[in-house]
Formats: structure tokens, sequence, C-alpha cells
């Protein structure tokens, strides 16, 4: 073998090493399901799929095992969640191994820089950060498409791992090249699958951040697949986006039931509301306790997204694999979605029993006797 036959050789054996593919046979030939028949699948061309690259810092040479098992574990608590397990076809999820010569921590000798501490990821601000995440995302051979040069079908998340040999405490953040050329939201660090629901799903915090911090003044229009939030700033019930899944409605008859109310708390305290108590885009920070008698509650189910959360990730999917057309306006998307697919999607997925069940367990839980909901119309 000539010299450069070898070096081409060992690099692209190198390469093959890098990545770490998991769940190939659910995305190698990607699909969706078909919401008109049970457990038919319909195929989505190699440009739809999306892209998550599971990326490690502050990893050590001797470490990869560890970084491998870390990723199957990635995807294997990914495959638990609805909408995420029935749409595995549509995620090629691949972790990404660098090494690094340190841990990430302030000074920086990890490979993607990432100043962290015990507590937090740090400052992700920084340039290097972004053109190593973006040299991944290339070397990877990433889905490139892209909506006004953000990236819409991939997802880089970074697992780290800091002085404690821990994953701090994650965030969410829009990054974007040294040449401004690409942006791509990336997933650091703890509860990845939270803040991939940000990143991926466009997902808000549920959670109140801050003791009375403030809606700011509602924006009107018609919804818009791109910008509906899973946390709302009004109390009509006619402008409520989720106004389908109230209480005493055809699909949630049970007049009863907690799901769909106004729930306080969306990133600020006054003025936000979401729709169900714990939801996996939920959290900590200061939220009151049921009672509304001290802050600082975990609301966060670990286990599932609330109802509206799902509908707009499943909404969010349809669109990302083509399956609502090929417009780009996302109030044509929305009403298509609406018309068309959400029946599909209640039916497919069951929403009413789901919802049903739903309801006898917070029944028993006794949340209708909280005091950190408000009815919707009610002043
Ligand atoms: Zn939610």
């Amino acid at each position: 073998m000539s010299t450069p036959a070898l070096l081409i050789c060992l690099f692209l054996t190198a390469g093959q090493d890098e990545l770490i593919p998991v769940g190939q046979e659910n995305w190698e030939k990607p699909w969706v399901p078909d919401l008109r028949k049970p457990d038919a699948k319909i195929d989505i061309p190699l440009n739809k799929r999306i892209d998550v690259l599971i990326l490690g810092d502050g990893y050590l040479a001797s470490e990869r095992a560890d970084f491998e098992k870390e990723v199957r574990e990635w995807y294997d608590r990914f495959l638990t969640y609805t909408p995420w397990s029935q749409f595995r076809g549509a995620f090629r999820v691949r972790g990404y191994w660098t090494a690094s010569e340190g841990r990430a921590t302030p000074e920086r000798k990890s490979v993607y820089q990432l100043p962290a501490t015990t507590t937090g990821v740090g400052d992700v601000s920084q340039p290097k950060l972004a053109d190593a995440v973006f040299a991944a995302l290339d070397k990877a051979g990433v889905n490139r498409a892209a909506a006004r040069s953000r990236l819409s079908h991939a997802v880089p998340v970074l697992l780290v791992r800091n002085e404690q040999v821990r994953n701090p405490s994650g965030l969410t953040r829009l990054l974007t090249s040294s040449d401004a050329k690409a942006s791509v939201s990336v997933a650091f660090a703890a509860y990845t699958h939270h803040e991939f629901g940000h990143a991926y799903g466009g997902l808000r915090d549920e959670y109140i951040n801050l003791t009375g911090g403030k809606a700011p003044p509602r924006s009107g229009g018609k919804p818009n697949l791109f910008t509906l939030s899973n946390v709302t700033s009004t109390k009509d019930p006619a402008q409520l986006a989720w106004s389908h899944l109230l209480p005493g409605g055809a699909l949630n008859p049970a007049k009863e039931s907690v799901i769909g109310l106004l729930w306080i708390g969306g990133g600020g305290e006054e003025g936000f509301w979401h729709s169900e108590v714990r939801c996996l885009m939920n959290g900590t920070h200061d939220n009151w306790d049921l009672q509304k008698s001290k802050r600082g509650i975990n609301l966060r189910d670990m286990n599932r997204f609330c109802f509206w959360c799902e509908e707009l990730m499943v909404a969010r999917t349809l669109q990302k694999t083509g399956r609502l057309g090929d417009s780009e306006d996302g109030e044509t998307l929305w009403k298509k979605w609406t018309d068309e697919f959400r029946p599909l999607y209640q039916k497919s997925f069951d929403v009413a029993g789901r919802l049903r069940a739903k309801n006898e367990e917070n029944a028993k839980a006794k949340l209708a006797e909280a005091k950190i909901y408000e009815q919707p119309g009610k002043n």
C-alpha cells in the first residue's frame, strides 16, 4: 500500500472509531409512524432526518468506554419518552468521541473548553467552544438543513465531566460559528433530556425562575407552529392555544380534570401559566408547593411531557420530517396540523385514553385542591 493510501485508510478508521452510533436499526432507513394506520411506517428522505450528536467534554483518553456507556444510557432514556419513542425512526443518534487533556474547568483544558464549576457549565458564549462544536458536526457529517442559517435538523448534546467527574447543572444555548454563517441550539450537561426539550422542541421552562418575574406584553396574531409556546400569558380561553385540552371539552370531558388549567409559572411567576402541574419541562427554582406555602419545590416529571408539550413536539417533528408539506409559513403549517393531523395524532396516540388515566392519577393526588392554578376566563 502506498503511503497516501495508508494514511487515508488510517484516517477513515480513526473517523469511524470516533463515531458511536446507537439504535442504528431504528434510524438507518428513516421513517415516521403512519398516524392513519397502527404500526405502519412512512419512509422519509435522508435530508429530513434529525441528527442528535452527543459530545463529551472533560473525558480523559482512558474514559472512552465510560463515554460510550453514557451515550447508550442517554439513548435508552430518550426512548422512554412519548413522543420520541414513537418517532425514533426520525432521529439518528450518535456519540462523537474526543478525548480531553483535562476536566471541564475554568482552566479550559478540556476539548470544548467549557469553564464548568461544581454547580454549572459556566459561560458557554466563547467563540472557541462554538467552533469546536461546529467542527464536530462537520466531522460527523450531520444534516446541515437550516432555516435562516440556523440548523434545523441537528442538535448537539454535550455531556460534561467537571472537576468532581460529574455532569453539572445544564442549560440550552444557541451557539453561532465565529464566521457567523451558522447557528445551532445546543443542550449542555445534566438533565439533557429536559435540555433537549428546549434545544430540539423549542419548549420553555415551566418553573418559576424568578420570584415575582412578570410576563412581557402579549403579542397577538394567529397561532404559528414555530412560535407557539408551552407557556401562555393569556387567561382568555378563546386565545389559549391548548384550549382543546381543557376539562369539559370533547377530548377531555371530565369537568373535574385539572389538565389544561392555568398552572402558575413559566420562567417568570406573574402572568405566565403552563398546562399541567408537572412536566419534564418543569423544575425547581422558585416554584411554590401545591398549597402555596413554601418555595423551591421540584415539579419536574422525570418520566413524561405534559400533553401540550407532547403535541407541540409531534407537530414540529412532522413538520421537520416533511409530513406537513412544503410550506415554510408557520401559520399555514399550524392550520394544516389542527385541520388534518391533530385528529390523527389524537387517535393514534390515544390521547383521550391517556388523559382519562392521568385524570384518575391526579384525582388520587388531590391536585384539584392545589392553590397554584387558575381557571381560564376568570380574573
Ligand atoms: Zn410541558
